[in-house]
């Protein structure tokens, strides 16, 4: 699950890290008291999106920059042509996203830039800090060109980030003064408590920079939770903002589905994610597209599988479902007496394809024969994929 910028800052300051003074506001009429009460005659207006790359970013209507730096008489005309507005970056897609709240903050006086991230290293299963004196620009980039630029630091988890890591981070960076090494300090260790204590997937501030006046401060804020760890924090779940995803995903997620939309006409049904995938996989060879990837897990009873379908019936693109799980753990019956009563309770009406294999199988196949539901088995995977592809393009031709 990702935040907003706005909403990660206010994160970094109950852990200590220095930020930009700043106001986040969703209507044009708190404009005016948000920009009063900011100190200084220069201020950044900043579009919020779940996306980077906003600085160089083009809204639909042509105006250029989610980010803009403006004095206190400018910002609420530069915030009015953002807010409601749609924001296309390098990393929204070309659809964009909409804006539908605008921080300002206190403009700093930037001496020098820096890249600083906090990430789970897959490798050794530890969290890693990623620090650059190449501030400002694409991590990847560097990483590749200029690899001498980056420092890598694993921190082990059972003892935690240690003062020689600390150091040794902040020497790199050309933090050694006394001063700058205090408010270094303060900063990467309360952005590895963060990361630690709210189950982060990464945390990123690009850029960190060091003003003209010697404050070290986190100028922009992208901070990443493990889904699979929200349930210990309730507190981080009511931050998550739902125009910012598609809302069948967050209905999913209500009932342990993990669902993704994609942009084909063959609806999934599965168990396990690597079935999930094969099955999309066989679908796209056979010249099919699928609308979604759905693993409705391996414990689905009844209900699972009667919300599974009423989020896949939610895409109108969808002309067709396949139903394809193996019964493992759970028994084909158990999965047969789901589908009928879904099938039933939804009122399906689009061709229906069911292939089941593993436990309890015969008995699971007989109870679909004979529900009166009208629908195709398959008993293979290939078989399956084949014939939802071939109905649903005989049936929109
Ligand atoms: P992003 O483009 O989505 O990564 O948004 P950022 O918050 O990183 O802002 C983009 C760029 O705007 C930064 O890299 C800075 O160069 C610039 N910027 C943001 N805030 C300030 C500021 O307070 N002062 C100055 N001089 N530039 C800023
Ligand atoms: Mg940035």
């Amino acid at each position: 699950m990702n935040i907003h910028e706005y909403q990660a800052k206010e994160l970094f300051k109950e852990f200590g890290i220095a930020i930009p003074n700043g106001v986040a506001v969703k209507s044009e009429n708190e404009f005016d008291s948000a920009i009063a009460s900011l100190n200084g005659d220069l201020i950044v207006v900043k579009s919020q999106i779940h996306a980077g790359g906003r600085g160089k970013g083009t809204f639909v209507d042509g105006f250029q920059g989610g980010v803009k730096l403006a004095s206190k008489a400018e910002a609420a005309g530069i915030a009015k042509k953002m807010l409601g507005n749609t924001l296309v970056t390098k990393q929204t897609g070309p659809a964009g996203r909409q804006v539908g709240t605008v921080y300002f903050t206190e403009a700093s006086d930037i001496a020098k830039e820096y890249y600083l991230s906090l990430l789970i290293d897959r490798s050794t299963g530890k969290v890693a800090i990623i620090a650059s004196t190449a501030g400002g620009m694409d991590i990847e980039k560097v990483a590749e060109e200029t690899p001498e630029q980056i420092m890598k630091m694993i921190v082990d988890a059972d003892i935690g980030l240690q003062p020689f890591q600390v150091r040794k981070l902040g020497f790199f960076l050309g933090f050694g003064a006394k001063e700058l090494m205090k408010q270094w300090t303060a900063i990467i260790k309360g952005l590895y408590k963060l990361f630690w204590t709210k189950d982060c997937s990464m945390v990123e501030v690009n850029p960190l920079i060091l003003t003209e006046d010697n404050r070290i401060l986190a100028l922009d804020a992208k901070v990443s939770f493990d889904d699979n760890a929200l349930f210990r924090h309730p507190e981080i779940l009511e931050l998550r903002d739902p125009h910012e995803e598609d809302p069948k995903e967050i209905e999913a997620s209500k009932f342990g589905l993990n669902y993704i939309a994609l942009d084909g006409n063959i609806a999934c049904m599965v168990n396990g994610a690597g079935l999930a995938m094969s099955t999309m996989d066989i679908i796209k060879h056979f010249g099919g597209n699928p609308a979604n990837f759905l693993d409705v897990g391996g414990g689905a009873n009844e209900e699972a599988i009667t919300q599974a379908f009423n989020i896949l019936l939610k895409d109108k693109n969808v002309k067709g479902i396949l139903v394809n799980i193996f019964g493992g753990i759970m028994r084909c019956d158990v999965i047969a007496a789901g589908v009928i009563a879904a099938v039933k309770n939804v009122g399906l009406t689009l061709p229906l394809v069911v292939r089941l294999e593993g436990t309890n199988v015969e008995i699971g196949r007989k109870m679909l024969a004979e529900s009166g539901i009208k629908l195709t088995t398959a008993d293979s995977l290939a078989d399956a994929a084949e014939k939802i592809v071939k109905i649903v393009a005989e049936e929109n031709k």
